[in-house]
C-alpha cells in the first residue's frame, strides 16, 4: 500500500484526500491519501520520511519551504522555486509544480487572455505569473506588502502595493491571496476591489468550496467568475499522474477525480 498526504496549515478544508482516494479506490490502485496539519514548514522533510510517504501535495503556506526540502526540483517548479507535489524517488525527494498548468486548464473557457491582474504575491501568484508571461500575457501584480514584489518585477510584471496602485483594464482578475479562505476579508480594501471589478471581464479565485467576499462582489456585479475548483482538479490530475508514475489513464483519473467533487 503506497501512502500519500497533503501538508498544509490550515489543511482541514482540503479536498485533495477525497480526490485522490476516489481515483485510487475506483481504479483499484493500492494507495491511501491523508491530510497532515503541519505548523512548522521546516519539519516537512522529516515528517514526510517519518510517515513513510511515497508522495505528497503541499498547500498554503509551505510551498516555498517545500522547494527547499527537495533533493531535486524538476520542470516548472524549478523555474519558480515553488513546489506543490513531492515524489519519493528511491529515498530522494523530487519536487514538481502542477498549480500553473491546473489554472490554465481552469480558465480555458474564458478564451484568450491578454491582460491579467493578480491579487497576491505568494507561491500561487509566482506560479501563475510565470506561466502567464510564458504565454505573452501582460501581468499586473497587486499585493498587500512590498517585500515579495521583487520577484515579479524581475519577471516583467507591473507591480503595486495597496498604497501606490494605479488601475487599468483587465481581461481577468485573480485572487491568489488567502483572504477569504478562513475569514471574510477582501484581498484588498473595498475602495480598490470595487473599481478593479468594474474594469475586468472575468474574475477567478484560487480558493474553492466557498463564495469568497471577492467572488461575492464579482457576482453582485454580474461578472462571469469561477472559484478554484477547476484549478484544483487540473493540478490534482497532474499530481496523480506523478503519484502513480503514469500507470493509470489520464481520462480515468479525470473521471473519478471529478466525481469526488459531487461527494
Ligand atoms: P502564500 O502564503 O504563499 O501567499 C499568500 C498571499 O496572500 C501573500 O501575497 C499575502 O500577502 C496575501 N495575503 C494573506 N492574507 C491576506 C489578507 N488578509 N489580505 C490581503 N492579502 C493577504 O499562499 P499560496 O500562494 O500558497 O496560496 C494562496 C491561496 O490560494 C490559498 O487560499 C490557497 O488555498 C489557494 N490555492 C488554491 C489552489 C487550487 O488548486 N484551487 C492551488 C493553490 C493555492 P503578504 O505578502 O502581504 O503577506
Amino acid at each position: 500500500m503506497k501512502l500519500f498526504a497533503i501538508f498544509g496549515n490550515p489543511v482541514a478544508h482540503s479536498r485533495s484526500p477525497l480526490m485522490h482516494n476516489s481515483v485510487f479506490k475506483n481504479l483499484n490502485y493500492k494507495a491511501c491519501y491523508m491530510r497532515v496539519h503541519l505548523q512548522d514548514g521546516s519539519k516537512l522533510r522529516e515528517t514526510f520520511f517519518a510517515l513513510k510517504l511515497k508522495g505528497a501535495n503541499i498547500t498554503v503556506p509551505h510551498k516555498e519551504t517545500a522547494y527547499e526540502a527537495c533533493d531535486e526540483v524538476r520542470g516548472f517548479g524549478k523555474k519558480i522555486g515553488v513546489v506543490n507535489t513531492i515524489i519519493n524517488e528511491n529515498g530522494r525527494l523530487i519536487g514538481y509544480n502542477t498549480d500553473a498548468d491546473g489554472f490554465m486548464f481552469a480558465i480555458k473557457e474564458f478564451g484568450t487572455m491578454k491582460n491579467i491582474l493578480l491579487l497576491g504575491a505568494g507561491g500561487t501568484a509566482k506560479a501563475l505569473a510565470s506561466r502567464f508571461i510564458q504565454e505573452s500575457i501582460k501581468v499586473t501584480v497587486l499585493n498587500r506588502s512590498a517585500s515579495r514584489l521583487a520577484y515579479f518585477k524581475e519577471l516583467g510584471c507591473s507591480c503595486f502595493t495597496w498604497n501606490d496602485f494605479s488601475i487599468g483594464n483587465y481581461d481577468l482578475v485573480v485572487n491568489t491571496t488567502s483572504a477569504g479562505l478562513k475569514d471574510e476579508e477582501l484581498p484588498a480594501p473595498k475602495e480598490i476591489i470595487e473599481p478593479v471589478l468594474n474594469n475586468t471581464s472575468f474574475a477567478a479565485d484560487a480558493i474553492y468550496g466557498k463564495l469568497t467576499p471577492f467572488l461575492k462582489m464579482a457576482k453582485e456585479k454580474n461578472i462571469i467568475y469561477k472559484d478554484g475548483a477547476d484549478m484544483l482538479l487540473g493540478q490534482g490530475i497532474l499530481a496523480n499522474e506523478l503519484f502513480v508514475d503514469y500507470e493509470l489513464k489520464t481520462e480515468d483519473i479525470k473521471t473519478y477525480m471529478s466525481r469526488s467533487f459531487e461527494l
